[in-house]
């Protein structure tokens, strides 16, 4: 009897296991909820095709971000680095930086990186009008247009501040709202060793990690961790890819369309 319920158990069991790998495997794009630093917003899951907090969680691939630049102390770092490994990533740009230092942005596109939206004036989106947001969205597409002659659709929202208005009036835009999965904190000052402890430690696939290259004085540990995180992530078994790789998307606007 006793061994009987054990066996019945067990079957209850395999088949709860069976149905929850069949759910998560037909949400193939949707199983992530990340890790971080609290949000005033709820942290959702992807919502395909518009909203991305992480990539597939059923490839081996990571996408480096980097926030807030261009500018002329740490971009040139981390670009140098990224060319020594041989790897590739993706800048969301402030429009206002751009406009200061195109070379760099001309690097960028250069290199073979990603350019992204990080709004004209680093904006909280989610305090203006729908109007003054979307102008901060299309005036960075403007200013990384004019040096580089592509216009990002791929946008992260200053301090990860968003709303239904913010997401609703980049959807009308066929852009893509892009957060991330695991933040560093750098732009705290942290230290090469945490923020490299911290990145290998909690890496998972398809993960979009948060790192800065803006007009921080503090950035100094966040660069310095940059080639052991690219090496220990390559030991792990991960490929580096950008976040329009990761999500199988185009990067900039084909058209005149914005
Ligand atoms: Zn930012």
């Amino acid at each position: 009897m006793r061994k009987a319920s054990v066996v019945a158990s067990i079957i209850l069991l395999l088949m709860v296991l069976g149905g929850t790998l069949a759910y998560n495997h037909m949400k193939k794009e949707n199983v992530l909820t990340p890790s971080g630093t609290e949000n005033k917003y709820v942290r959702g899951h992807n919502i395909p095709g518009k909203l991305y907090w992480a990539g597939s969680a059923y490839d081996k691939e990571v996408a480096l971000t980097f926030d807030d630049g261009p500018e002329t102390q740490w971009t040139p770092q981390i670009l140098d680095i990224l060319k020594a490994k041989n790897v590739k990533a993706t800048f969301f740009v402030i429009g206002r930086q751009a406009e200061k230092y195109p070379e760099m942005l001309r690097r960028m596109v250069a290199e073979g990186h990603s350019i992204g939206n990080h709004t004209f004036d680093h904006a909280d989106l989610t305090k203006m009008s729908p109007q003054e947001a979307e102008y901060e969205i299309d005036r960075c597409i403007q200013a990384v247009s004019r040096n580089t002659g592509k216009k990002p659709r791929l946008v992260r929202p200053p301090f990860g501040f968003h709303n239904t208005e913010v997401d609703n009036m980049i959807y009308a835009k066929n852009g893509l709202v892009i957060l991330w999965s695991l933040d560093t904190q750098d732009w705290m000052g942290m230290s090469e060793e945490k923020i490299k402890t911290q990145v290998l430690s909690s890496m998972k696939n398809g993960f979009i990690v948060l790192q800065h290259d803006g007009e921080n004085p503090k950035l100094g540990g966040s660069v310095q961790a940059l080639p052991a995180i690219i090496d220990g992530l390559k030991a792990q078994g991960y490929a580096f890819v950008t976040i329009d790789e990761l999500l199988e998307t185009q990067p900039y606007y084909e058209t005149e369309q914005q």
